[in-house]
């Protein structure tokens, strides 16, 4: 199914909205009538394809209830395991890459998805695929071979190894292929900021798929700019980059350019970074990444370097399932909602409850944990998503929590609330990453006016001595060459007491029982969450995919 254009895009989207029910139930029931034999639904089905049979008998899973089934289909068994349908590879996702089926139908889904996402975008900024590029940060992972020979591949790597993406990429972006699939991510980082600086007056979108990633990439221009300035001047691509492919493709765009590194070198030695985007890549329309979420902790400091141009939050989506777009690319990134595209999975939702001043919580597992269809959620209600795909997930519990925040025809829009399962708990008094983000917020605001600035955070739980206790680790930034040893120790303090001040009810109680010892912040070395990265991303993270983590569990 082609979008025909952007307004064949918005088209689509109407009708898929209007028709949400319809298209729900359409798509269960393909699902189920060709799944319903598989040795999974045979099990809770009997090979009947019934909906209230499916939702009577299928049961609410996670990955590791799938896992047996997975792996026989990972070590080469052929019988129909969780799905009929020929499994063409396999999905990857999280620290520790999770497998999931992935069939040629899934890869069509992916296809229309973006260019359905890509609709409203267009609307707005005009169609940017007409002589001119995109700056977008991009990493491929290395294929994982299965025991049975199929190819596991994270779902951005499947787009860039896509033949569709490799044909339009000398046209539309200015990446090369070789920078994309560099395996040491410092050289690819490199490449891709020079090429994309070499082709600076084509550029019209930045982006990366995540904030992070493109805040990364203003921090490693920071570093290597004079660098950059001087290869783009001499034509001469820095020695220490030795990748054969990275050189390759230098070898073929770069040319001597003085004008344009004298240029680049001025607005680069300005005293201020303030909306550096909008200088360096002067025709950019919008800055393109996902803001939402975990990645909402950098928006303030990415609207300092995007200044004048807005960033837009276009998808959202997972390796599980594809969900939902963004209608409305101008809006401000904490009032974000994504409607969700009824023809991409069935979506059940479980409703959570605010059991706590502005926290969510789960419903116990006792409680009647009825699921709703998407049409049927409430606005203002919070549910967990569960999704049955075409690609051999049944019920399957993504560990999102959504917001609805509205409605567009017949299809809701959803705020992202929190990832369920990043949960800081010394006792029981279950701290969640939302809580700890206000707690964050409140307490880096004694920072700002003494010149600091708070670039990164996570937490940890320190059990060695009792009662335990929570570590924040903040990696802190001295504003036109401050140094964070000037930082007062005693202002630190202040920012432990007001971190316990500012979270939920529950810790407080627990903190004036002592089952919980004091907060602690640890100021970490500059750089230390570049290294945190670096070490997932050795570790099998994606890069394009990696999300800092908001709590650290190893060592
Ligand atoms: P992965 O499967 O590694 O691509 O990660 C998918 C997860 O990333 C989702 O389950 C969400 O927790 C998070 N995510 C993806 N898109 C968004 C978004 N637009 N806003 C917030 N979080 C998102």
């Amino acid at each position: 199914m082609a979008t025909n254009g952007y307004e064949g895009g918005l088209k689509m989207i109407e009708e898929l909205t209007t028709n949400a029910q319809q298209i729900q139930d359409e798509v269960l029931r393909e699902i189920l009538s060709r799944n319903a034999r598989t040795e999974y639904l045979r099990g809770f089905l009997r090979g009947q394809t019934d909906k209230q049979l499916f939702k009577k008998n299928v049961p609410i899973v996670t990955y590791e209830d799938l896992r047996p089934y997975i792996d026989k289909i990972v070590n080469g068994e052929t019988s129909d395991i969780l799905l009929a349908e020929p499994i063409t590879g396999s999905g990857t996702s999280g620290g520790q890459p999770k497998l999931m089926p992935v069939t040629a139908q899934v890869a069509k889904k992916w296809e229309l998805f973006r260019g359905l996402s890509e609709s409203p975008v267009i609307k707005h900024f005009g169609d940017i695929n007409q002589a001119s590029k995109r700056m977008e940060l991009m990493f491929a992972r290395p294929e994982i071979e299965t025991p049975s020979g199929l190819k596991a591949a994270s779902v951005s790597t499947s787009k860039y190894n896509g033949s569709k993406f490799r044909t339009l990429l000398p046209k539309l972006y200015t990446s090369p292929i070789e920078t994309i699939f560099c395996p040491d991510p410092n050289h690819g980082f490199y490449c891709q900021l020079l090429f994309g600086l070499i082709q600076r007056d084509e550029v019209v979108k930045v982006g990366s798929l995540f904030a992070s990633t493109v805040l990364r990439g203003i921090k490693f221009l920071e570093n290597h700019w004079q660098e950059l300035c001087y290869d783009i001047k001499t034509g001469r691509l820095s020695d220490w980059i030795t990748d054969s492919g990275c050189r390759n493709a230098a070898s073929l765009i770069m040319k001597p350019n003085p004008e344009q590194a004298e240029l680049i070198e001025n607005i680069c030695n300005c005293k201020s970074w303030e909306g550096i985007i909008r200088k360096l890549w002067p025709k950019t329309r919008y800055i393109c990444c996902i803001c939402t979420g975990i990645m909402g902790q950098y928006t303030t400091e990415l609207e300092f370097y995007c200044r004048g141009r807005p960033f837009v939050s276009a998808v959202y989506a997972c390796s599980e399932a594809i969900c939902g777009i963004n209608l409305e690319p101008l809006c401000k990134p904490s009032d974000v909602s994504y409607i969700f595209l009824p023809n991409m999975a069935y979506f059940e939702f479980l409703p959570v409850k605010n059991e706590r001043d502005g926290s969510i919580e789960m419903k116990s597992n006792d409680e009647d944990t009825e699921l709703v269809d998407l049409v049927n959620v409430k606005a203002g209600q919070c549910y967990e998503l569960v999704v049955t795909t075409c690609a051999g997930l049944y019920r399957y519990i993504i560990g999102d929590v959504l917001m609805v925040s509205g409605f567009y025809n017949n299809a809701p829009q959803f705020q992202f609330v929190e990832r369920k399962n990043v949960i800081l708990s010394v006792d029981q008094e279950k701290t969640s990453e939302t809580d700890l983000f206000k707690a964050v917020i409140e307490a880096k605001a004694l920072l700002d006016p003494l010149g600091f600035i708070l670039t990164e955070y996570t937490s940890y739980v320190d059990t060695s001595s009792a009662p335990g206790h929570c570590v924040l680790f903040w990696e802190i930034k001295g504003k036109e060459g401050k140094h964070c040893k000037e930082l007062d120790p005693k202002i630190m303090v202040e920012c432990c007491s007001r971190m316990e001040e500012s979270l939920h009810y529950t810790y407080k109680i627990y903190r004036k029982r002592n089952i919980v010892a004091a907060l602690e912040i640890r100021v970490v070395k500059q750089g230390s969450f570049e290294a945190l990265m670096d070490y997932c991303v050795s570790k099998g993270t994606s890069l394009s995919q990696y999300k800092k983590p908001s709590c650290i569990k190893s060592e």
